[in-house]
């Protein structure tokens, strides 16, 4: 048949229609209408879309329809199939828009979705759409906080001081590629880092049973590797290092390369390491330190490490650290190129055998001490030392680099100033924003009892009605300026208390919705169990690659 003789405009709608009346795609699970138990189950699920008010993008429907094959081709091989949507709907594009116009994200997001659904129904997808949900609705947050409940009870929420990039002019927080030579890429005001206290998740918790876990699932090589690389596990020692004069205080490194501890002649904290406000008193330069430290803090952890052209510090004059394995004193910098957010947030520095810590010895007149021999120290940092072997480092001379790991890592741990350690570059998940248009952090924080969890029967904590959508002035969410709302009953001691105004950020109601799909009507659990183990895991997901 020619495709001019093909009548769409009437042949589709009328099949969407049939297809909509008849609920053909609805998928009944155990305890549902029409549930055959003899019908193998399979569960196909897609990113479920964010809807944004531009309508869908071509992208859309081309994983939609790769998943659409799948799903009647399996319907019509006999599987009892599963193939649902939603609408992953809190977050900055509505917010944004909120902001300009005034309008409730709720309304635009109201709006927003009728199109969506209207373009998906013309597309003829074979959507279970009986179970559509909506990570903005009262009935599916409720859950999303209830999770997070569970986190607290477990400690597996917590708050910390974290830094963060700070725009003087925006007032609002930045991500790092938003600034760029210390100025705010949208404004060009001045950004500095300030610390904040946030939600945390203990993601890192997990870190290695996600990477043992990477052996059992289907996934693409690359897509493993890509998350091999995220946990960025890495084996070694943590040592301590005592600061000379100070009995309680001591500087405590991870290094992958214990068997360069010989090497080390000097150490560097970063600039927001608690152990430079501590010892400025000892400090003979300390407005110079003080200053570095005020400049460090204007740029990001990208300008950094990333692009800067030549490392920089400063030495903290009058302060030594005790090298105990070496027994020597090296002088102690502070310099930007190490990160408060990894590791320790200080380093021993092998200026023989790390290129980075080779220039900066080079440029401060540091010495430079060979404890592989091999290569030219002189020239350039020895760092190819598979073929080496140890040299001026007492009970380690003769050894390979392989060797000498293992032994210094015995004889840190038998001399009691450190022990064998793993890191992971993996950090923990900053679960704040101060934004408006999320998922409200159900905790209250009462001056008696410290934080206290909303009781789950008051749950949903519902999202307040404000007058503004931006975040204030201090950097607080709009929630916080609702004072009727903030101040509260402690719900456990009945005393006064106030709401946290942070809210979730947008992945909290889009990391569980697979599981909201198997019971998406619930209102006693956010599914029931019978539901999750019939239809999970997930046969099929197409999606992002993270
Ligand atoms: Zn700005
Ligand atoms: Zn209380």
């Amino acid at each position: 048949m020619p495709a001019s003789q093909y009548d769409f405009a009437t042949i589709e709608p009328k099949w969407q229609r049939f297809w909509e009346e008849n609920q053909t795609f609805r998928a009944a699970g155990p305890g549902e209408e029409g549930f055959d138990p003899s019908k193998p189950k399979y569960y196909v699920l897609i990113e479920f879309p964010y809807p944004s008010g531009e309508g869908l993008h071509v992208g859309h429907p081309r994983s939609y329809t790769a998943l659409d094959v799948v799903a009647r081709k399996r319907r019509m091989e006999g599987f009892n199939v599963l193939y649902p949507i939603g609408w992953d709907a809190f977050g900055l594009p509505t917010e944004n828009y909120a902001i300009k116009t005034g309008r409730h994200p709720r309304d635009v997001t109201r709006e927003n979705v009728v199109n969506y659904r209207r373009q998906l129904q013309r597309l003829g997808f074979s959507f279970d759409w009986s179970r559509e949900v909506n990570t903005t609705d009262p009935d599916y947050y409720r859950w999303t906080q209830w999770i997070f409940l569970k986190l607290w009870e477990n400690g597996l929420a917590y708050k910390a001081e974290i830094p963060i990039n700070w725009c003087t002019s925006c007032k609002v927080g930045l991500a790092n590629e938003e600034v760029v030579g210390g100025q705010c890429e949208r404004c060009g005001g001045e950004v500095v880092r300030r610390m904040r206290s946030q939600w945390m998740l203990r993601i890192t918790e997990y870190a290695e049973r996600l990477l043992n876990d990477l052996n059992t699932v289907d996934f693409l090589e690359k897509i493993k590797m890509q998350q091999r690389n995220w946990i960025g596990r890495s084996t070694g020692a943590e040592v301590e290092f005592p600061i000379v004069g100070v009995s309680d205080r001591s500087m405590r490194v991870f290094t992958t390369r214990p068997d360069t501890l010989f090497g080390v002649t000097y150490m560097v904290l970063a600039p927001e390491h608690a152990l430079v406000g501590e010892l400025m008193d000892r400090c003979e330069n300390a407005d110079e330190v003080r200053a570095y430290v005020e400049a460090a803090g204007r740029k990001s952890d990208f300008e950094r490490t990333e692009v800067a052209k030549e490392v920089t510090g400063v030495e903290m004059k009058g302060v030594r650290a005790f090298n105990p394995a070496a027994k020597t004193e090296v002088p102690v910098w502070v310099a930007d190129y190490v990160l408060i957010s990894y590791g320790t947030g200080a380093i021993m520095a092998v200026p023989g055998h790390d290129e980075r810590d080779w220039r900066f010895a080079r440029k401060y007149d540091l010495p430079i001490v060979e404890v592989i021999s091999g290569g030219n120290i002189e020239e350039a940092a020895f760092v190819e030392i598979e073929d080496g072997m140890l040299v001026n480092s007492g009970p380690l001379d003769g050894l390979r680099p392989d060797q000498a790991i293992v032994k210094m890592t015995e004889i840190v741990e038998s001399e009691g100033y450190g022990k064998a350690s793993v890191q992971y570059r993996l950090r923990d998940w900053v679960f704040s924003r101060q934004k408006y248009w999320g998922e409200p952090i159900p905790m209250v924080n009462c001056p008696a009892c410290g934080w206290v969890p909303v009781p789950e029967e008051e749950l949903p904590l519902v999202l307040p009605e404000v007058e503004r959508y931006q975040t204030t002035g201090t950097g607080e969410s709009p929630l916080s300026l609702i004072e009727d709302w903030v101040k509260t009953r402690c719900p456990k001691c009945d005393g006064p208390a106030t709401r946290e105004t942070d809210t979730m950020p947008n992945w909290a109601g889009s990391s569980w919705y697979f599981l909201r799909y198997c019971d998406p009507a619930n209102d006693a659990a956010l599914a029931d169990r019978e539901a999750l183990d019939y239809w999970t895991p997930v046969d099929w997901y197409n999606g992002g690659m993270e």
